[in-house]
């Protein structure tokens, strides 16, 4: 843990000694509501999925509870029930609503934030409008946990907990398949992340830490209402992870503490001022809102941290290699192309076109633009499923198969439009590329069982960093790199998945002379390692001196194959290519 954090506990620990009754009290709420917060950290500044209705997933708790304890049952039984059924609702409405894209989604949060709300005030045995009131202390050895003190020290113990398991969750396998989540889905179901269930355990995770601070609400308040949990109670706990800053673990606590102690200051003041204080409560939380959405977008997080000293990064220790798959000997036919079709309404992009790609080779495909290159690769890829024709890699049919399925199975590619996730470190950009190589589940992240493996993943990042020539820039941001640098990080992710094929869309696009010499260099070296590579270029001159065989295309067909000299000398291709000037 890093010290920071530690004198944090320790300050917080000595806070009810200082703050009196009184003060305990909000801090109190700032607890509860940072778990909130926190999930909506996860699921919405690190996923960038959006949920109005978590408030409604706090009531599911705090009624779950409320309810069991009515009966006569521990509270304790009460948090497996909150848990168990935060846990299952949410699993339910992520299957349902997870796929939806655009504004469906946070749309149907707030559709199902209100019905909860609903359900909770019609109800009879929870009460309806009037709420549940004599709900019991929670228990700890027989001990009443009755004083804002007493409930300080297990809110803040539980949030410490979930604080430092999300923390170790982030720095995980599982946790860089979230943080790959923003800005599309194509990159990282390209590396074999199954993004709906990623989506699924983040959603979860979410609905369980809202689930526990519902738990907690009902026992540290000992009676509830359904208005604490209605869709304007959710987009306050959205304000807060916004507030603090959306990507980072801590702003959630930032937040809700600012948000927690301005409400209180505002309910002091406003009286004074004027008689219905309610409306104008609502109308400085808007301002508020729409000043940090103006000039603050990253929260407070990040302005505040650019005051602590930078951590140094760990040095990066050898380890034992991930598993590799065996080699294909060179020459063994491994992509065979047969009438593949696409047709996009009227058009036919791709028009029965063939070719084979034996290991050891650099196959290019050129043609000049809309020739339908990039629509042939995306057929290759599993990013479109083709209407015609047979694909085959290493023996499977992988017609119309999913990307994730085809990068399972050794094949590995990198993207026209770089996709790297520029906050992330070039090192942790790779390790992406190990998705399938290694297996720690979402558990095994959060409780740091995960060690061994990690470590395994970073050394073979490093490896494939070191192998592309980008080994100095491990720790810098990715977004920080020069495009040629970018194209070539994008590279090493592929090679990170130890693939048979690695299939580039159009690498040498938006280069400098010498970064594409560079990557002509790189390319020839994989291919002396025994890689085989299949090159996508409109760069007729970057194909020439590189590639064993070149394709052509042009509007949608085989134009022409053979080796480069034959091609550069073929009068269609000139035709065609060169719109008939060479
Ligand atoms: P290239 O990569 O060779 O420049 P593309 O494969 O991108 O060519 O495009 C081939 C043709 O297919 C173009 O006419 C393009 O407009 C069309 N096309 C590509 N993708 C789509 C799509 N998703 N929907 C409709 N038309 C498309
Ligand atoms: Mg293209």
């Amino acid at each position: 843990m890093r010290p920071i954090a530690i004198l944090g506990a320790v300050v917080v620990a000595f806070l009810p000694l200082v703050a009196g009754t009184y003060g305990t009290t909000l801090l109190n709420y700032v607890g509860m509501s940072a778990l909130v917060a926190l999930g909506l950290v996860l699921l919405t500044g690190v996923g960038g999925l959006t949920s109005f209705g978590q408030a409604a997933v706090v009531g599911l708790g705090a009624y779950a509870t409320a309810w069991l304890s009515a009966q006569g049952y521990s509270p304790w039984l009460g948090l497996l029930l909150a848990l168990a059924l935060t846990g299952g609702i949410t699993a339910l409405l992520g299957a349902a609503t997870l796929r939806l894209g655009g504004h469906l989604l946070p749309l149907s949060t707030i559709a199902w934030g209100l019905a909860l709300f609903f359900l909770f005030g019609n109800l009879e045995m929870l009460g309806q409008h009037n709420g549940m009131a004599d709900i019991p202390p929670v228990r700890i050895l027989g001990f009443a946990l009755l004083s804002p003190a007493a409930c300080f020290y297990l809110i803040w113990l539980l949030l410490g907990a979930c604080l430092l398991l999300c923390a170790n969750l982030l720095d995980s396998r599982q946790g860089r398949a979230i943080r790959s989540l923003r800005g599309g889905t194509a990159m990282a179901e390209s590396l074999g992340i199954d993004t709906f269930r990623v989506r699924l355990v983040v959603f979860v995770i979410a609905g369980l830490l809202a689930g526990l601070s519902g738990w907690l609400l009902a026992h540290v308040q000992r009676f509830i209402s359904p208005t604490a949990f209605d869709v304007s109670q959710g987009i306050e706990y959205l304000f807060m992870a916004m507030l603090g800053g959306a990507g980072h673990i801590m702003g959630a606590v930032l937040g809700a503490a600012v948000v927690t102690f301005a409400r209180d200051a505002l309910q002091d003041l406003l009286p004074h001022v004027m008689a219905n204080s309610g409306p104008v409560e609502i109308i400085v939380f808007s301002a508020l809102f729409i000043l940090v959405v103006q000039f603050a977008r990253g929260g407070l997080i990040p302005a505040v941290s650019r005051l602590l000293p930078a951590r140094k990064p760990a040095p990066i220790a050898d380890a034992p290699p991930l598993k590799r798959r065996p080699p294909p000997a060179p020459g063994t036919p491994i992509l065979s192309v047969r009438d593949a079709e696409k047709r996009f309404g009227g058009l036919l992009a791709v028009n029965r076109v063939g070719f084979d790609l034996a290991a050891g080779e650099i196959l290019g495909l050129i043609g000049p633009n809309g020739a339908g290159k990039s629509t042939m690769f995306n057929l290759i890829t599993g990013a479109l499923p083709p209407t015609g024709g047979r694909i085959t890699f290493l023996g499977e049919d992988i017609t119309g198969a999913r990307a994730r399925r085809i990068a399972a199975l050794g094949m590995a590619r990198t993207f026209q439009h770089v996709r790297l996730r520029p906050t992330m470190t070039a090192l942790e950009n790779v390790m992406l590329g190990t998705h399938l190589r290694t297996h720690a589940g979402t558990l095994r992240g959060a409780l740091r069982l995960d060690r061994a493996e990690e470590a395994m993943a970073r050394a073979e990042a490093l490896r494939q960093l070191d192998r592309v020539g980008l080994a100095e820039d491990a720790h810098l941001q990715a977004g920080n790199l020069a495009l040629g640098r970018q194209r070539v990080l994008e590279v090493a992710r592929a090679l990170a998945a130890d693939p048979v094929l690695i299939v580039l869309d159009e690498p040498a696009a938006g280069l400098r002379k010498l970064e594409k010499d560079a990557l002509a260099a790189l390319l020839r070296q994989l291919r002396a390692e025994g890689m085989t590579i299949l090159l996508v270029e409109h760069d007729m001159d970057f194909v020439m001196g590189l590639v064993d065989r070149i394709v052509v295309m042009d509007f949608g067909t085989r134009l022409a194959e053979g080796p480069p000299a034959a091609i550069r000398a073929d009068p269609a291709v000139q035709e065609a290519y060169l719109g008939g000037v060479a």
